[in-house]
């Protein structure tokens, strides 16, 4: 279930994903949260450098490994205005990150980008499970889908 807390920092991430479109990049954000409710990181897209990698999910799983221990980051919990992509997905995993909370599902962008005529990407859309099946994942959220999808059409230039 998605509680208030829960929704709170969501909201964080569709406002770090509009900060990102307002720079010129794809608009995704994510906040890790530790066990006791405390924001450890938070990050938006950097793919407009040029480096396709540059996913907020995949820095927050990095910064983890970084700086915190195998229980703290095993009770931390990432929350993300779009569903991780499988490798983002994968780099939760392998650093043993906790929950996932998103917004909106790679399932729901999918459909978004093939209705504004984007390319499909050069990675297969997966949902989570299928990457990390041990990851606890609950979303998306029906209420934040229309201010996350407004934001893609801002991005490819459609509103
Ligand atoms: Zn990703």
């Amino acid at each position: 279930m998605v509680n208030e807390a829960d929704l709170r920092h969501l909201r964080r991430c569709v406002e770090l994903a509009a900060q990102a479109l307002d720079a010129g990049d794809e608009p995704f954000g994510s906040v890790l949260v530790a066990a006791d409710g405390t924001v450890l990181a938070e990050d938006h897209n950097h793919v407009a450098s040029g480096d396709r990698t540059r996913h907020p999910e995949f820095e927050l799983a990095r910064w983890s490994a970084a700086h915190l221990t195998p229980a703290e980051r095993a009770a931390a919990t990432v929350y993300t205005s779009g569903e991780h992509c499988p490798m983002c997905a994968a780099a939760h995993g392998w650093v043993g990150l906790g929950r996932i909370v998103y917004a909106t599902s790679s399932e729901q962008l999918a459909g978004w980008l093939a209705e504004l005529g984007v390319p499909a990407p050069p990675v297969r859309t997966l949902p989570i499970q299928q990457v990390a099946p041990g990851v606890p994942v609950e979303g998306p959220v029906p209420e934040l889908a229309d201010r996350v999808r407004e934001l893609h059409r801002r991005f490819h230039g459609r509103s």
